[in-house]
């Protein structure tokens, strides 16, 4: 009988010689890997075997996985567009309701809405300028405008009428903030060289305003009084002419003077027949003076 126990010579007293000897296991040899012959069974083995058993291809998936791929995938574009809209629109979502007049543009439809200007006057003293002088013109010390005053000087001017100086609509009317005092810009549509333009009048420095943003004005018609802008100046209206069309209250003197026109020139170009002045009540005593354009 065999036993556990080798030989006499290493007899130990663990091995019993009574036990017998445990079964000599057989080492089975496995066969060599071979890709399956179907399709069928190659795809399922393909997912299985190591690359260096059968060449690694892509997965094909069908049901269940196909479907949760198309899933995920349908998922990331939805994420992506709505990221990409909620990037595209996140200025129009965040824009604050309010937008302050200096920066509201008028639309295509307040622009067609205009009346159009035929002609246009001076704002102070009579229609063509003449009972006022300018004080400080156009370009002078970088000046943006025409310091128009009374011809009686120093502040006799004080709560006189300024007109406006054509038919247009009120785009601000209000205070312009330090050194401006109230603020008033009128804007302008009119014809030249076959072709509707644009323009604004600037009334700044004035004591009363007689119109409010939104207002339609005639030519001649009174909008504002002189003023000293808080007592900063001598009355005196600061006068610009500008090409823009949104209310903005600007510097006053800049060297860059692009935008802005020489309002005296411009005026004088835009005056039209004599005939057609709407003849205003010049202030007391004005009748001495000649009525010519200066
Ligand atoms: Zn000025």
């Amino acid at each position: 009988m065999a036993t556990s126990c080798p030989t006499a010579s290493n007899f130990s007293t663990r091995c019993d010689p009574m036990k017998p000897a445990p079964p000599v296991t057989r080492i089975r040899i496995l066969p060599e890997v071979q890709p399956p012959r179907t399709r069928s069974a190659r795809r399922k083995f393909v997912n299985f075997a190591p690359c260096s058993v059968f060449p690694c291809r892509p997965r094909v998936l069908r049901g269940k996985p196909m479907k949760k791929l198309v899933a995920l995938n349908v998922v990331a574009f939805a994420v992506g567009l709505v990221a990409a809209l909620w990037f595209r629109l996140w200025p129009e979502l965040t824009r604050p309701k309010y937008v302050a007049p200096a920066f509201r543009v008028p639309s295509p439809l307040d622009l067609a809405s205009l009346p159009t200007a035929v002609r246009f006057d001076f704002p102070l003293g009579s229609e063509n300028g003449a009972m006022s002088y300018n004080a400080q013109r156009f370009t002078e010390n970088r000046h943006l405008g025409d310091d128009l005053n009374g011809i009686g000087g120093e502040d006799s001017d004080l709560g006189d009428p300024i007109y406006a100086v054509a038919d247009g609509r009120v785009l601000l009317a209000r205070d312009g903030g330090p050194g401006w005092g109230n603020v008033v810009i009128v804007l302008h549509a009119y014809l030249e060289n076959g072709g509707r333009k644009y323009v604004q009048s600037f009334y700044g420095h004035v004591e009363t305003m007689l119109v409010q943003a939104g207002d339609e004005v005639r030519r001649g018609q009174q909008i504002a009084t002189v003023g000293t802008a808080d007592g900063r100046y001598p009355a005196h209206l600061h006068f610009e002419m500008r090409e823009f069309v949104t209310p903005f209250v600007g510097p006053g003197y800049r060297e860059n003077t692009r935008g802005w026109l020489d309002p005296t020139a411009f005026i004088k170009a835009h005056r039209g027949a004599p005939e057609d002045d709407v003849g205003r009540a010049l202030p007391a005593g004005s009748s001495a003076f000649p009525d010519d354009a200066n």
